[in-house]
């Protein structure tokens, strides 16, 4: 899992969308394209845009750029005009369908309070405020994958005979060591400790889990690995957040918890995504959606997808240098008290989507 430095100029899709997509995804590549660095960034449809220009959300053309690139930057998918299509033709399927494509399996999600946001969280400023937390899901494996699955006839206790649900909880060896790779090396980046959240107590799969990260961990012994059951986990994260460093993740237990701490952070404009595959190459975008109540109105908060961008410079393009550039410019900003409408409050200076990222391409110095 490491990138190595290569010499021709680094190649990045850009994705923009549907809804504030685009509005979002222009002042990011501005940001980009500040940086002084010879990237060759190309574009293509998607989602909507995708099925209203090639008749699919996620047009050959769109797939076959993404496999070329070295790194994905998506704005997001999806507007009500959509809805009514059949469900392999709605514009969501075009994420699906790309971390399918790409083997993205390790999703991450930091979750970030800057102190002068620190009032839009529903805990208390002390509690949360400084919060910089990065949380690794596994993407393709664990009970939304497992098979079989189904509903069947009950085969034996007091409900014998009656319909039941069921699914399939499994993750194989390879799986689980990828995934732990991946924690232990984004920890060595940072504050170097990683919590392992599982269920080792009741569910064999995640006693293996835990057995497999464990192992793993022996390569990376300038780390520091913590077990946690999750039901602890969800309770520490609301409780006392800022002890966490890293928390790697299943696939279910990831997806409840990385939403939780997201939303200790207050404002979904502010929080970027990367899902990664075996070599670092990866799909960068905001946590959000696409946002179609306010689309067109240049009020949309670019700064999600302004630092998928810098995710995208630190994980696939080895620019670390560059990422921290754009986090700093992005830091001083706020720092500076200007707001796009979802962050402001008063004291503070509202400014459109585009006024975000002129203050950005600034701030870069
Ligand atoms: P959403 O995230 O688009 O919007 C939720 C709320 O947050 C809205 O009030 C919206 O105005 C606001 N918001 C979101 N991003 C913002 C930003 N950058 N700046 C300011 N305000 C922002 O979620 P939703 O409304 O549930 O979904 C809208 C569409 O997006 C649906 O079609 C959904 O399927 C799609 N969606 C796509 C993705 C993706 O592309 N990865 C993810 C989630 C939802």
């Amino acid at each position: 899992m490491t990138t190595h430095p290569s010499t021709h100029p680094s190649k990045i899709a850009i994705l923009p969308g549907d809804g504030i997509g685009p509005e979002i995804m222009a002042q990011a590549v501005r940001v980009l394209e500040a940086l002084g660095e010879s990237f060759e960034m190309e574009r293509a449809d998607v989602g909507g845009a995708g099925y209203a220009a090639h008749g699919h959300p996620l047009p050959e053309s769109t797939l076959k750029l993404a496999k070329e690139a070295d790194a994905v930057l998506f704005g997001a998918v999806g507007d009500y005009q959509y809805d009514t299509l059949e469900r392999a033709l709605r514009p969501e399927q075009a994420i699906l369908g790309l971390r399918k494509e790409l083997g993205l399996f390790a999703n991450l999600r930091p979750a970030i309070l800057y102190p002068e946001l620190a009032g839009a969280s529903t805990l208390k400023p002390e509690v949360v405020s400084g919060l910089d937390i990065l949380i690794i899901r596994e993407l393709t494996g664990d009970i939304y994958f497992g098979k079989p699955r189904g509903v069947r006839e009950c085969p034996d206790g007091p409900f014998k005979g009656q319909r039941e649900g069921f699914d399939t909880m499994r993750y194989a060896e390879g799986e689980i060591r990828r995934i732990a790779h991946v924690a232990f090396q984004a920890a060595q980046k940072r504050d170097k400790r990683v919590t392992s959240v599982d269920k080792a107590n009741v569910l064999e799969t995640f006693q293996f889990w835990r057995d497999i990260v464990t192992d793993v961990h022996k390569e990376y012994q300038d780390v520091e690995l913590e077990h946690m059951y999750v039901d602890n986990a969800a309770m520490q994260l609301v409780r006392a957040p800022k002890k966490f460093d890293v928390i790697v993740t299943g696939n279910m237990f990831g997806d409840i918890l990385s939403d939780a701490a997201a939303m200790l952070t207050g404002s979904i404009g502010m929080l970027p995504s990367a899902s990664l595959d075996a070599n670092n190459k990866g799909l960068y975008e905001p946590s959000h959606g696409s946002a179609p109540d306010i689309a067109g109105k240049g009020i949309a908060n670019p700064l999600a997808t302004i630092l998928s961008a810098a995710m995208m410079l630190r994980f696939s393009l080895n620019k670390p240098e560059q990422a921290e550039r754009v986090e700093a410019a992005v830091k001083r900003v706020l720092q500076q008290g200007l707001r796009t409408a979802d962050i402001f409050e008063d004291g503070t200076q509202r400014v459109s989507t585009e006024q975000m990222g002129d203050a950005v391409v600034r701030a870069l110095g």
